[in-house]
């Protein structure tokens, strides 16, 4: 891992009025990686309470908050947690990615079971849930972080880069040796109109033979043609919604993960990386919070 951290003060900070949900939704459906059935209750919480996580299956409901501190893992999705392993919740990141899209910064969630529902494998679900709850401003400000130095992370063959900006804007570069995927590029800036249209929708995809490998492994147990795209040594098994559907998926993974340090913004290179990279730049970027006295 290499980093280079460039200028001097660290971060500004913007306000708008806190948001949470007007009214109690719910959503069932099956964990992509452990295939058990799951219902997902979304609560509205007041200010300053954060997105919390309350496992209502275990003794004594334990609470998860979602914050870059309680990542316990970032193989396939993002898991939080206790450091008791069974208390945890996997693959937050697309439900994350649509609160960031909503700007939902206090939200109590309910779940019956140790994974989030894959649902279509995308947040599109999540953003319907969301319209269906209602919005509702809170009586008190939150700070929105804008990034004024820029953090280089290199691993391997990955870059991550961070930049000052006055939008928050994603740059992904995807490179996979595959017929369909090859190399996919796209510069997004960051509204939620668009992110909802052209963002949510991008489904998670998957190989044939990997799933196959996954599932032997105890993984990828719920993964099916219905919430994955998945690909074959040729091309496409399922029809694409879009046709650089798979770099598209990766930014939404990329805004859902970076929403554990609250919303940001600043401009990003993400160059073939993941959910550890991801966790590797918020970790960055909350001790860049902590240095300057923003605290949590
Ligand atoms: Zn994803």
């Amino acid at each position: 891992m290499c980093l280079l951290i460039e200028g001097m003060n660290a971060l500004s900070e913007q306000l708008r009025e806190q948001k949470t949900i007007n009214r109690e939704v719910n959503i069932c459906g099956i964990g992509l990686h452990c295939g058990q059935k799951v219902k997902l209750v979304l609560k509205p919480a007041p200010v300053d309470s954060g997105i919390v996580f309350k496992r209502t299956d275990l003794k004594g409901q334990p609470e998860i908050k979602a914050v870059v501190d309680n990542v316990t893992s970032t193989r396939r999705s993002t898991t939080i947690g206790h450091r008791d392993i069974s208390i945890r919740v996997q693959t937050i990141e697309h439900l994350m990615a649509a609160l960031r899209a909503f700007n939902i910064d206090n939200l109590m969630i309910e779940i019956n079971n140790e994974e989030l529902p894959a649902l279509d494998g995308s947040a599109k679900l999540y953003g319907e849930l969301l319209t269906k709850a209602g919005i509702k401003g809170q009586k008190k400000t939150k700070k929105i972080f804008k990034i004024k130095q820029s953090i280089h992370l290199k691993e391997k063959d990955t870059y991550l880069g961070l930049f000052p900006s006055d939008v928050f804007k994603i740059n992904y570069l995807l490179k996979y040796n595959h017929p369909i995927i090859g190399t996919e590029y796209l510069e997004y800036i960051f509204d939620k109109d668009s992110f909802v249209k052209e963002i949510m929708p991008a489904r998670t995809f998957g190989f044939k033979s990997e799933v196959e490998d996954l599932k032997k492994r105890g993984l990828a147990l719920g993964g099916s043609l219905q919430n994955a795209v998945l690909l074959n040594k040729d091309g496409v098994v399922n029809e694409l919604r879009f046709d650089d559907e798979f770099v598209r998926h990766k930014v939404l993974d990329m805004v859902g993960d970076l929403y554990l340090n609250g919303p940001i913004i600043c401009e990003i290179i993400g160059i073939k990386t993941g959910h550890s990279n991801n966790y590797e730049l918020n970790r960055h970027i909350q001790a860049l919070k902590i240095k300057n006295g923003w605290g949590e």
